[in-house]
């Protein structure tokens, strides 16, 4: 799609972990984690008037770490009561330097920080909801309250954070676009290539459109 002219009563860009924590050189690395900052900032100087940003926000010893399950290591899937969790390594820790948003990050039109995943008991992927699907992160009252029905998502990572914020989005009514280089994806195995090929899929089929940062231009 050629020509987007975000709409600043309606449209918004949603900034999605950029943290160090997720980057080359922090505990939970996704590769080339930290190209999505110049291209975020080149669409936070010119097309997009509001963004909003996402941290993971986990206290020590959260229940997505492998090193809180005995036995277990990072990557592995296990059964939790809201269902199956993949465990990371531990990262994005409460206060710690690598959990702050990327000191490059042009934050002058970011105008709110939602933070994600403080409850040790559960994990939480998407900016909307928690991982049980239902704990609500205030996110979408706000955007409602602000007259947002069009959210360009950006971040990391693709197939994890920012695809369940996706499938959420579209859910709750939005119309959802994934920018795909100004995005990463972790890229574990799964059927048929890839998490991020998979989640590819399943937003494609739930109505979440694909664009390039080159269609803001
Ligand atoms: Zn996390």
């Amino acid at each position: 799609m050629a020509g987007i002219t975000p709409d600043p009563a309606t449209d918004i860009l949603g900034i999605v972990d950029v943290q160090p924590t997720f980057m080359p050189g922090g505990e939970l690395p996704v590769q080339d984690g930290d190209a999505v900052v110049p291209v975020i900032n080149r669409l936070l100087a010119g097309p997009f008037l509001h963004a909003f940003a996402t941290q993971d926000w986990h206290p020590a010893g959260h229940s997505s770490f492998a090193s809180s399950h005995p036995g277990k290591q990072p990557f592995e899937t296990i059964e939790m009561p809201y269902g199956p969790q993949t465990l990371w390594p531990d990262h994005g820790i409460q206060g710690s330097p690598s959990a702050q948003l990327h000191k490059n990050l042009a934050q002058a039109r970011i105008e709110l920080v939602v933070r994600k995943g403080f409850h040790r008991e559960i994990d939480s992927y998407s900016t909307f909801f928690e991982n049980d699907r239902r704990t609500t992160t205030g996110l979408h009252g706000w955007l409602q309250a602000r007259g947002m029905r069009r959210l360009f998502l950006a971040g990391l990572a693709t197939d994890y954070c920012v695809a369940w914020s996706a499938e959420d989005a579209v859910k709750l009514g939005y119309a959802v676009f994934v920018i795909e280089d100004a995005c990463r994806g972790i890229g574990l195995p799964a059927e048929g290539g890839t998490t991020i090929d998979a989640a590819k899929r399943r937003l494609t089929a739930a109505g979440v459109q694909f664009v390039t940062s080159a269609a803001f231009a």
